[in-house]
Parts: structure tokens; sequence; C-alpha cells
């Protein structure tokens, strides 16, 4: 069951999708792919209420540096200027 048929923004078509999702705890970011559906005009993208509860999941995690389960992915820089 789909919390929408059409994009809540646009009304445009959405079409179920893997897509690549960022996510940051704190000083720390994590990516992830997920299915989401995916509005084909605006491009909004909306998770199921089950991948939400895994972002949040995830972002605690992040914050707390309980890192340990995660693959090492590079690493973030700040640049000063
Ligand atoms: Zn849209």
């Amino acid at each position: 069951m789909k919390a929408f048929d059409k994009c809540p923004v646009c009304g445009g078509e959405l079409i179920e999708k893997e897509v690549e999702k960022l996510l940051r705890g704190g000083d720390n970011f994590a990516t992830m792919k997920v299915r989401a559906d995916v509005c084909s005009h605006c491009g909004e993208r909306l998770y199921s209420r089950k991948t939400i509860h895994l972002f949040e999941t995830i972002q605690t995690k992040l914050e707390k540096r309980e890192t340990s389960e995660f693959k090492p992915l590079g690493q973030s820089f700040l640049v000063q200027n």
C-alpha cells in the first residue's frame, strides 16, 4: 500500500527506484541505497515509514559514533577559507 499515488508536491507520476541517500549525524556522514518513490516530474523522493525509521536509526548511530558496523568510504574534509 503506497502512501501516495501521485507526487504530493506537483502531482507528477511516481516511479519506484533505487536511490542513494546521504545521512548525517553530528559530523559523520553515511550513504546508503534504498528504494524510494521518485517523482518523474520534480524529482521529489518519497520514502516508506520503515525506510525513514531506518534513516533515524543510522543518524543516531552516526551521532554517537557507533559506526563499527558501517563500511568506511573515504574521508570527509572541512575546507577553511
Ligand atoms: Zn513532483
